[in-house]
């Protein structure tokens, strides 16, 4: 039937014709010889590899990332066995030892007696997709990193130092190790602003935080603005006698600056008034309430004449909200 068989071979110029003239490259892999049956030409515009040079799965395992390598062949392996079509991302080297990502899209082909007969797939070039989602990725975090941060200051914000209390509060319960805090407030700050502006006021804000920031030197020390005029500093695994070495030394440091603040009574210079907790914190106990004791250690210290340090190691009792007390009150400076 020479009709047919010109029909068919014209369809098989058609379907070669379309297969080879997309932006996806066709392949075949026998599976018996694990070689390659036909690679598209389009292969070598976009890698630098010839057709013909794509002889074994081992080619194509070499001309793969070796970051991916492994990851990918076992899964495309373990599919293939087991006759389920599937898809892989990965890195193919190009001949210029560049890398180019590819999404290869496969169809396991059986036998009828069930076995695997070939694979049969398309390679797509989904550079320009892994480009825009690894810029994604990196704003995304870059965000993340934002919305940590205070505007203002650059030091962290409150929205972190709640998150890291969280977290070390539970760390704590965990371990039995004390966790202190140290809040402080600038002295008369309203009337810096009014004094001096509120520019001037913002750098002044700026200047404090990035000093306090330099006081506390452990990885998991957390320096925050708490709000307004007022910084956190949180120090996991710190008891109150080496809180109050850190809250002496943001002392000094403030001092150090010499900002000029002319204020009703004592130094024409710029102070901070400290409230300072420690605690081991047990179950049932709220991180909250831990603020609020530390929180009235800071407005005692305001009370007792400012530009100093209140401290207490906090005595709790096993219940969530208690009337912490302040177990040793101290007023050094
Ligand atoms: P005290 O010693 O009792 O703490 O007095 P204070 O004046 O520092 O406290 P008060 O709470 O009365 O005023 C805080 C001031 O802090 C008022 C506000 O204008 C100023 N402030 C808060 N946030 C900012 C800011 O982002 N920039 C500037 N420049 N000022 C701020
Ligand atoms: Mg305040
Ligand atoms: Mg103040």
């Amino acid at each position: 039937m020479p009709d047919m068989r010109a029909a068919l071979n014209t369809d098989n110029a058609v379907y070669k014709t379309l297969l080879e003239s997309t932006r996806a490259i066709p392949w075949k892999i026998d599976w018996a010889s694990k070689t390659f049956a036909y690679i598209g030409p389009q292969i070598e515009p976009l890698l630098g590899w010839s057709p013909e040079s794509w002889v074994s799965v081992d080619d194509w395992v070499q001309r793969m990332h070796p970051d991916d390598r492994e990851q990918v062949v076992n899964f495309c392996v373990s599919q293939s066995q087991a006759g389920v079509d599937h898809e892989a991302d990965y890195r193919a080297l190009t001949k210029d030892n560049g890398y180019v990502w590819i999404r290869d899209v496969v169809h396991v082909v059986r036998r009828d007696d069930g076995e695997v007969d070939c694979l049969i797939g398309f390679m797509f070039d989904i550079s320009e997709r892994k480009q825009t989602e690894e810029k994604l990725l990196s704003l995304q975090k870059e965000l993340e990193a934002l919305s940590f941060k205070d505007g203002l200051t650059g030091i962290a914000n409150r929205r972190k130092f709640d998150a890291a209390l969280d977290t070390e509060w539970a760390s704590a319960q965990r371990t039995g190790l004390p966790l202190a805090l140290i809040m402080l407030d600038i002295d008369f700050f309203k009337q810096y602003n009014d004094c001096y502006g509120h520019i001037l006021g913002d750098e002044c804000l700026t200047r404090v935080a990035q000093t306090l920031q330099h006081a506390a030197g452990r990885p998991r020390d957390i320096v925050a603005r708490f709000g307004g005029e007022e910084f956190v500093i949180l120090l996991p695994e710190a008891d109150e006698a080496a809180a109050l070495q850190v809250a002496e030394h943001c002392q000094r440091l403030i001092a150090g600056l010499g900002i000029a603040h002319e204020k009703p009574g004592g130094k024409p210079a710029l102070t901070v008034s400290i409230g300072l907790g420690s605690v081991t914190p047990l179950q049932g106990m709220s991180a909250r309430a831990f603020i609020e004791a530390v929180d009235r250690l800071l407005y005692r210290a305001k009370q007792q004449g400012r530009d100093r340090i209140e401290c207490a190691q906090l005595a709790v009792a096993g219940r969530a909200d208690p009337a912490w007390s302040a177990a040793s009150p101290r007023q050094p400076g």
